[in-house]
This record gives C-alpha cells, sequence and structure tokens, in this order.
C-alpha cells in the first residue's frame, strides 16, 4: 500500500505560492473540492491539526525563494478569515523580511465580519499587509446561498454583502462564483458591477464517480 502524503500547508501551483492554514469552514459548499479530493497539485491539503504561526512561518521560509512569486495566496482547504491573527501575523511576517515585492491575497467566504465580530477585519487586514481578497460569493440571493453552501452562521450571505463592500474602500477586491446550475451567474457580475468590484467565473471541478 502506498504511503500516506504529508499534508502541506504551504504549496505552489504556477506562479503562487499558496497557505494552507486550516480545514475549518462556516460553509459546507455541495461543490467543495475537499468533498472529493485529498489536494490539489499533487499536494494533500487534508491536515492533521491547524499549523501554528511558527510551523507556518518555518515551511514558508523553505518556499518562499524557490522562485520569484506573483502573488501569496491564504487559500487551503478552509476559510483562511476563522484563523485571523494567524492571518494577520503571518502577513506582518512576509512583509517584515520580504517588502512589498509580492501580492498577499485572501480567498475567503466572505463570512470574516461575523466569524470575527467586535473586530476591524478590513483595516486589520489592510495594515497588516493584504493587497487583496477574492470572495467567493457562489449565490445570487440568499436562498440560493443557503441552499448551495449550506452556512453554519446565521445571515452569512448579508454579511458576505458587508464584507463586499466594507473590503473595497481599502483592498483590491473580486467576488468569484462557481459555474452550477443553481446560480445565475449574470445576477452575481451585476452584484458585483454594482457594488464596483471585480467578477471571475470558476469553473466546477466534477467529482468523477
Ligand atoms: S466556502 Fe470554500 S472551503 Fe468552505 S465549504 Fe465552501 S468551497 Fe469549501
Amino acid at each position: 500500500m502506498a504511503a500516506k502524503k504529508r499534508p502541506s500547508i504551504v504549496y505552489w501551483l504556477d506562479e503562487n505560492l499558496y497557505l494552507n492554514i486550516t480545514n475549518k469552514c462556516s460553509n459546507n459548499c455541495y461543490f467543495c473540492i475537499r468533498n472529493f479530493c485529498e489536494g490539489v497539485g499533487g499536494f494533500s491539503l487534508k491536515l492533521e491539526k491547524e499549523p501554528a504561526v511558527s510551523e507556518i512561518i518555518a515551511e514558508l521560509e523553505n518556499a518562499i525563494n524557490r522562485r520569484n512569486w506573483r502573488e501569496i495566496v491564504f487559500c487551503g482547504f478552509g476559510e483562511p478569515l476563522m484563523r485571523l491573527d494567524c492571518v494577520l501575523e503571518v502577513s506582518r511576517w512576509i512583509r517584515r523580511h520580504y517588502g512589498k515585492i509580492v501580492t498577499l491575497r485572501v480567498d475567503t467566504n466572505g463570512q470574516a465580519l461575523i466569524l470575527n465580530e467586535g473586530r476591524e477585519v478590513v483595516e486589520e487586514l489592510k495594515m497588516a499587509g493584504i493587497d487583496k481578497v477574492s470572495v467567493s460569493l457562489n449565490a445570487h440571493d440568499k436562498e440560493t446561498y443557503n441552499q448551495i453552501c449550506k452556512p453554519t452562521l446565521e445571515k452569512a450571505f448579508e454579511s458576505v454583502i458587508e464584507f463586499i463592500r466594507k473590503a473595497k474602500r481599502l483592498l483590491d477586491v473580486e467576488i468569484t462564483a462557481v459555474r452550477i446550475p443553481e446560480v445565475d451567474i449574470e445576477k452575481v457580475e451585476e452584484i458585483a458591477r454594482k457594488i464596483g468590484v471585480k467578477f471571475r467565473v470558476r469553473e466546477y471541478i466534477q467529482p468523477f464517480w
């Protein structure tokens, strides 16, 4: 039997370096890749435990000089902003040691405001050196969002919209949606246009059974 692959905290695809800092998420999207894959690009992303900031930085130190990365992205098999302080600390470390040479992005489900009540999430991300957020809105209305993303928190959809509006004031923001039958892609694009942020469609990677 083949040995199980060690889970990766840091992994890379093309020109970007990615940080897989948690497997927890406040959604249960039926199309979530972690439901039917162990990882991506030959890396295993199923963590055995949440890595400490020191472990993330140690892995990062081994990978950051492999090439000139275009972006370093907080994106793995979970919602990075469930660990806001970890994202802030690692971002500050990158900025302290590598300055502005690389763009820092967070790929998020956009629920940071309800996940971190009482915090100035957008301002804190900006201060720590985050440049961009890519928000998986994934639905054109609350009903569809609840049906396909199955959020565990109340008012999740409204909170995502509020986060997008707030983030737009300080960060480069894009909204994304997965192309699945339940979602009216044109209406999601319309939401992006009205708020004044970019929009990108993500193709659904079908499970193979
Ligand atoms: S928000 Fe992202 S990580 Fe969370 S369940 Fe949905 S697709 Fe998966």
